[in-house]
């Protein structure tokens, strides 16, 4: 699942080139029964299972860590907000970073204790498992790493860092109604155009409106 998207675009991009390393680890390699268990019922009783710590601390132990500022990271949905700010501070701050993946009820706690774990969660709602909040992470920081967009693409996204982005001056091209959808899908379009601002050519303007428009 990782790997997959670890192998496309920018991302391998960015890998083939080295600005990055990826090194993905399946928890059930890591563990020392025939049948590669991975989880367990929780102490104290309640539903679903969880995640145990062994698998999990042998794996983080067999991580070839290039640097010393390292961060591990646990996905949950309920842990702190992650935003693009916090990509920025840590492409900026990081070596490397582990990102815990969870599956079932989440992990055992005393994993997030003995590697000084901080829980992070991408929005508030709740996943299958930590894969998708992990690649999520990875792309944010990732673009981030000079080098890693190229320089105009790095121009265009700080220009573009804004809640209001449009592709092309006049239309935006979408379906008249449902009905329509199912059977020419987006062909018989309706046009909606975008604020005369930002095709006013006056630049002062387009970049008062874009102030304007930031939450
Ligand atoms: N009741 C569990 C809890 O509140 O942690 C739900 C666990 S969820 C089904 C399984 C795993 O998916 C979690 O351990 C976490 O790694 C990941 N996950 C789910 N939603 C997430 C989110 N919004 N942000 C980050 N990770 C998430």
């Amino acid at each position: 699942m990782i790997e997959s998207y670890l192998g496309e675009a920018m991302l391998k991009r960015a890998a083939e080139k080295k600005f990055v390393a990826f090194d993905v680890k399946n928890i059930r390699d890591y563990t020392l029964d025939k049948h590669k268990k991975v989880d367990e019922r929780p102490y104290g009783g309640g539903p679903g299972m969880i995640m145990t710590a062994e698998p999990i601390l042998r794996a983080h132990a067999k991580l070839k860590m290039k640097g010393k500022k390292t961060k591990v990271v646990m996905l949950s949905p309920s842990g702190k907000m992650f935003n693009n700010i916090m990509a920025a501070k840590w492409a900026k701050q990081y070596s490397d970073i582990v990102f815990i993946c969870g599956r079932y009820e989440g992990v055992d706690d005393r994993v997030r204790k003995i590697l000084k774990a901080d829980e992070i969660s991408i929005g508030d709602f709740v996943l299958t498992g930590g894969e998708l909040p992990a690649l999520v992470m990875t792309d944010a920081i990732c673009r981030q790493i000079p080098g890693v967009l190229g320089d105009h693409a790095s121009v265009e996204e700080s220009r573009n860092a804004s809640p209001r982005v449009f592709t092309r001056p006049e239309i935006l091209e979408f379906p008249k109604a449902t009905k329509a959808t199912k059977t020419k899908p987006a062909q018989k379009g309706m046009l909606h155009k975008v604020p005369s601002v930002l095709v006013s050519g006056d630049h002062k303007k387009i970049e008062e409106w874009r102030k304007s428009q930031q939450k």
